[in-house]
């Protein structure tokens, strides 16, 4: 479903000399319906960046990313069809806080052809499902929930919006341990409706368990790729 196929990204560093730096560099993967895979790498191995390009976020710079055979095209069917869960739900960059109230932002995935009376229905029950009390949380603004919440919210959207694939984005990493495996969870029932999730992670030891197949990337190139428990049994 996701192919990334020979994808390289090179950023311009400074704004003189023209100096440019690699930050990923030919990597080819896939993820299929159904299943998480996992990309690991520390802290500057270019994860966040093929994140961001699979998003169109930021522009390839050579090589190709396609969703079902279809080239990324950032817009509104793409949006639906591919969404970011990030680390900090409370970023200022985050999209969330331009609505209103938590209604307002649920709303923002509305389908014109769906009647008022039913997607206020569909909304109720995907907060439900992501184990939340749409009476609760409906009328609050977004900084008046809890981290834990909010990404549980994010996930609610991604199921509103019939995803196809879900970037995770260390999205457990600000999380304390138990609304952490509550999100783990959540992530399996997305893997278990069908979806494909790319689980971004620097920590190798968490979620490994929901990833069917790990990609490692060392300095923005793929230094093993594998099933997980392959991966990791690897002295
Ligand atoms: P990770 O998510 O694994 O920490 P990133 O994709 O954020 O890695 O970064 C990979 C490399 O690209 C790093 O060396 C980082 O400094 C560099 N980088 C990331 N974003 C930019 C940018 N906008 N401009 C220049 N360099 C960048
Ligand atoms: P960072 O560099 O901290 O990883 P980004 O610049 O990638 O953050 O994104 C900033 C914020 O914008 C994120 O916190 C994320 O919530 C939000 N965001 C950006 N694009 C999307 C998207 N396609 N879907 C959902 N949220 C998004």
């Amino acid at each position: 479903m996701l192919k990334v196929d020979n994808v390289t990204k090179v950023y311009k560093v400074g704004t003189f000399g023209g100096r440019t730096m690699t930050a990923v560099d030919t990597v080819s993967f896939d993820v299929r319906p159904g299943e998480v895979v996992s990309l690991i790498g520390e802290s500057g191995s270019g994860k966040s960046t093929i994140g961001k390009m699979i998003l169109g976020l930021t522009p390839v710079t050579s090589g190709s990313i396609t969703v079902d055979g279809v080239p990324i095209q950032p817009g509104k069917d793409y949006y639906r069809t591919v969404q970011g869960v990030f680390q900090d739900p409370f970023s200022c960059y985050n999209p969330v806080f331009k609505a209103d109230r938590v209604f307002a932002l649920i709303k923002e995935s509305y389908y014109p052809s769906v009647p008022d009376a039913e997607w206020t229905e569909r909304v109720r029950s995907a907060i439900q499902d992501v184990r939340l009390n749409p009476d609760e949380v409906l009328g609050k603004f977004p900084h008046q929930l809890s981290g834990g919440q909010l990404q549980r919210l994010l996930i609610a959207r991604a199921l509103l919006l019939d995803l196809k694939l879900l970037i995770a984005d260390e999205i457990t990493s600000m999380l304390d341990a138990s609304t952490r495996i509550d999100v783990l969870n959540l992530l399996a029932e997305l893997k278990a409706r069908g979806l494909g999730v790319l689980y971004v992670t620097h920590d190798l030891s968490l979620g490994h368990y929901l990833a069917e197949r790990t990609v490692v990337l060392r300095r923005g190139t793929i230094v093993e790729m594998g099933l997980t428990s392959k991966v990791f049994d690897d002295p």
